[in-house]
């Protein structure tokens, strides 16, 4: 079977997992039933490909065509969990694509010189326990392990509990410094998300791959991105019986603060987002008395996204005494190896010419393992409109299978 039957068989096995009836989009969250079967589905892929299969400490999981202890190990994957209501690409394309270009490295009668590994990293996406890419930052140190052990999905159910539900021992979670000593390199293959500006070989300004006209791209870096949270304290109240010039309705500030966010952005060229808020006492008939709401600001910089949230800061706080936000996270920029990049380039060459460069607002664990010292690299595959967590998520089969060439180019330049 060529690398198109591979891929269509691989993607019709995992399709249905996890999928919701009504909207169509995944609920694959860690450790759950449908994560499980996802897992189920990597291993069995695993086997009937002969590759040595285990699951670390962390839950990540390796199939390895060679000797895992050898070192300088060519890896590549992504991961299988989603957010709520993801699209079918993000991270399955990554995994399900090196499994079918390790098919076609086969039916090419390519041997490695160096073990190559298929990695699906577990809980990418932190849908269940808030941190993302928690597998990979476990891994590498950046999650403390207890920590991690403890964090709490909705249902009060902590991340060793669900783990040890699943089957997993949650002792053997935390850093592991003798597996990344092992890992040489790292390619991930994405679906493109969100269509940034580009600009083409003659001049022209365009948005994204499909702007482009190119199936496939190279990241060159993983924004720095940071997540703050504004209290906007005011006077809870009668929503009937209160004048209007008598309230003290932080419900306004916080309207204000979601409008000024979005002009800082706009002024920075950033990305900001207030998507998630939490209101105090939350009744219909109640002025509030406590608006918190959570801003994520992305940007190429980290100037231009501090530029942002300070823009934004001053309408935190009460009416009367104005506090600026709390920072609840910061990630760094993250610089993909310029040296790797260059050869992942040349292996492209041939086959689709010069790729578009180009850099991600998402987080990855290509950036993770990155951070640690592991030279990565990540493909990204058109996603025509470039709308991503969504069950509209997309890429069209031709290009997804133009990805399996390009990974398969590359692991034979770099294997
Ligand atoms: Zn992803």
């Amino acid at each position: 079977m060529g690398a198109d039957g591979t891929f269509e068989r691989m993607w019709s096995e995992l399709e249905p997992v996890g999928r919701h009836p009504r909207s169509g989009g995944y609920r694959r969250f860690a450790w759950a039933d449908a994560d499980l079967e996802c897992r189920t589905w990597f291993v069995a892929n695993a086997a009937e490909r002969d590759l040595d299969v285990e699951a670390d400490g962390n839950g990540n999981l390796w199939a390895w065509w060679g000797d895992p202890e050898a070192g300088n190990a060519l890896v590549t994957g992504s991961h299988l969990d989603s957010v709520p209501d993801g699209g079918a690409f993000d991270g399955p394309l990554g995994v399900v694509s090196a499994f079918a270009a390790l098919d076609v490295l086969r039916a090419r009668g390519f041997t490695p010189s160096r073990p190559v590994a298929i990695v699906a990293f577990s809980d990418e996406e932190g849908a269940r326990f808030g941190v993302a890419c928690g597998g990979s930052r476990l891994m590498t140190g950046e999650l403390d392990a207890d920590r991690g052990r403890a964090l709490t999905d909705a249902e009060g159910v902590t991340m060793a509990e669900a783990m040890a539900a699943a089957g997993h021992d949650p002792a053997g979670v935390g850093t592991d410094p003798e597996r990344l000593s092992r890992l040489g390199q790292f390619v991930e293959l994405h679906v493109e998300q969100g269509r940034v500006p580009l600009t083409t070989p003659d001049g022209a300004r365009v948005w994204g791959l499909d702007g482009y006209g190119a199936p496939i791209g190279l990241a060159s870096m993983i924004w720095p991105h940071g997540r703050w949270r504004f209290d906007f304290a005011g006077r809870a109240d009668h929503a009937g019986t209160t004048a209007l010039g008598d309230r003290d309705d932080p419900m306004i500030r916080y309207a204000d603060a979601v409008l000024a966010a979005r002009a800082a952005a706009e002024r920075h060229t950033a990305v900001a987002t207030f998507g998630k808020v939490s209101v105090h006492p939350n009744g219909v008939n109640a002025i509030p008395s406590l608006v918190q709401a959570w801003l994520d600001a992305r940007g190429s910089d980290e100037e231009r996204v501090r530029a942002t949230v300070a823009d934004v800061s001053g309408h935190t706080g009460s009416r009367t005494s104005p506090q600026p936000a709390v920072e609840e996270s910061w990630t760094p920029a993250v610089r993909f190896d310029d040296a790797l990049r260059d050869v992942v380039a040349t292996a492209l060459k041939p086959r689709f010419g010069a790729v578009p460069v180009l850099p991600t607002g998402a987080g990855h664990d290509a950036g993770i393992l990155a951070a640690a010292g592991v030279p990565a690299a990540m493909l990204f595959v058109r996603n025509p409109t470039g709308v991503s967590h969504s069950p509209a998520e997309s890429a069209d089969r031709a290009d997804c299978l133009s990805g399996v060439e390009a990974l398969a180019d590359v692991l034979e330049a770099l294997g």
